[in-house]
């Protein structure tokens, strides 16, 4: 077996804002079937410490950023965790990353700096024993890894693979925190972490990590072009070989619908209806659930609404985040009585709506892997979706050729674009209208494989690549 440690800030069924933390979870239980025993190191939130069963203290740091930390060793459903326990970092009520109105916590930069700093110290001295051969490093809050791992192992360090799971975060913060964050002045240029003329951790992770990932191959592509790379499609490009997109998936048993075959959605749509208050319409019932950011297209979706409801179709939108896209939606909801909205985060209504819902929205502008519209495939709700990263990779759309060979499982649009949202959502009405062709799709939909198999294959084929003997 293959030992590697995750270095994750978020990860189900310990703590999650997004997909991250949905695939940090999923990926130790794939993997063990591929050789590789990944345990995963993460931030002592409230919510880990309290959250991790048959906890022990491994090791102690006196002064780790400004205050004394232990590493705790615990577990978590079938998950062998390790959570830094840095209550000056992370004792504090809130988000991971922000307050609770919504403003990024001033100390990130060192809040994620200590969670760097306790992976390299386990990458050298081991917790209890155990050392890890490789590190899998999520997004910037882990990018300072191979920094710190060059100067505390110059030699015989465990190999690392960094992935992007969403580039819009580049874990910038100034130049003159350099100091605080214990990083070698040297390594400030446009080669190293400098990223207009801040320090980005993202960047330091980008450029010495031995590999990187990112959750599907059309975002890879996308990374490398300079409108779609965030900024670092220079750095990408120059490590080209070193980059592969593999795609994410999800985790079969615990997104298993409640239904067999698509007939079985009825009820649970009747369900939703009754339970938003929704009258009976002529076309489909959509939902949405997402969080609320530019990033989600979700003010395209509002603007295109009268094409969906001048059909006779219906939304419920899920989600929570800038003030004003919540506005937004909150006045579609008050306005037009085919549409309802829940402003918040609930777990088991997004899996009602999922369930009960005849086709799942995601008009990104765009979307690295994206999780809703796997589980939309795998309840037969047909997603409707920009062609754009994840999406373009696992959405096939009711287009003639697709058709024609009952393969399509869903409907596509240009990223952006309000008249090509407008023309996807009715043309996703016209199929509604065509039930057999709709309940084929759903049945399509039903077999496309959205597990990890292949995916966590190649992690396992990466792992092996990069582990240290
Ligand atoms: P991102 O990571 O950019 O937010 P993904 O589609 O990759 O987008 O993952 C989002 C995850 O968070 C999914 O598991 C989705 O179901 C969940 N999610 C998003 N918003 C909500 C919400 N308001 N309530 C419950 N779950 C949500």
């Amino acid at each position: 077996m293959t030992r590697v440690l995750s270095v994750a800030p978020e990860c189900v069924p310990l703590i999650k804002t997004g997909g991250l933390a949905d695939v940090a979870g999923a990926l130790p239980a794939a993997l063990a079937e591929c050789g590789v025993a990944m345990r995963t190191l993460l931030p002592g939130y409230p919510a880990v410490l309290g959250g991790l069963a048959d906890t022990r203290s491994e090791r102690r740091w006196d002064d780790l950023f400004g205050g004394p930390a232990r590493l705790l060793q615990g577990r978590a459903g079938d998950g062998v965790f390790y959570a830094l326990d840095a209550p000056h970092l992370y004792d504090r009520p809130g988000g991971p990353y922000q307050d609770a109105d919504g403003r990024d916590w001033p100390d990130n930069d060192i809040r994620f700096a200590a969670l760097c700093r306790a992976a390299t110290d386990i990458a050298a001295d081991g917790a209890a024993g155990w050392r890890p051969q490789a590190l899998h490093l999520h997004d910037w809050q882990a990018g300072l890894v191979p920094a710190y791992l060059r100067g505390a192992m110059p030699k015989g360090a465990p190999g690392t693979l960094m992935t992007i799971h969403n580039i819009a975060f580049a874990g910038a913060t100034p130049a003159d925190r350099l100091g605080v964050l214990d990083l070698p002045e040297a390594g400030f240029t446009s080669e190293g972490f400098e990223f207009y003329g801040r320090i980005s951790t993202l960047k330091a992770g980008l450029v010495w990590a031995d590999r990187i990932s990112t959750v599907s191959p059309t975002y890879a592509a996308e990374l490398m072009r300079p409108e779609t790379g965030g900024g670092f499609d220079g750095v990408l490009r120059a490590r080209a070989e070193d980059v592969s997109g593999i795609l994410n998936g999800i985790d079969l048993e615990a997104w298993a619908p409640p239904f067999r075959s698509p007939r079985g959605k009825r009820r649970h749509k009747a369900a939703l209806r009754a339970e938003f208050g929704l009258p009976q319409a002529p076309g489909p019932l959509c939902v949405v659930v997402s969080r609320l950011t530019h990033q989600k297209g979700i003010d395209l979706l509002v603007d295109a609404l009268p094409a969906l409801l001048g059909q006779g179709g219906q939304l419920i939108v899920l989600g929570s985040g800038e003030p004003a896209l919540e506005a937004a939606l909150r006045g579609a909801g008050d306005l037009y009585r085919n549409v309802a909205v829940r402003i918040g985060y609930d777990e088991a209504l997004s899996r009602r709506l999922i369930a009960g819902g005849d086709a799942i929205l995601v008009p990104s502008r765009f979307e690295p892997c994206g999780l809703t519209q796997l589980y939309g495939l795998r309840h037969a709700t047909l997603p409707l979706v920009a062609l754009t990263g994840g999406l373009a990779d696992t959405v096939i759309a009711a287009n003639d050729a697709a058709l024609k060979i009952g393969v399509a499982t869903g409907f596509t649009f240009a990223p952006g674009d309000r008249t090509a949202l407008e023309q996807a959502l009715s043309g996703m009405c016209a199929t509604y209208r065509q039930p057999d062709l709709w309940a084929r799709m759903q049945k399509n939909a039903m077999r496309h494989p959205v597990d990890w198999g292949a995916s966590a294959g190649r992690y396992a084929a990466l792992f092996a690549a990069i582990a240290h003997r």
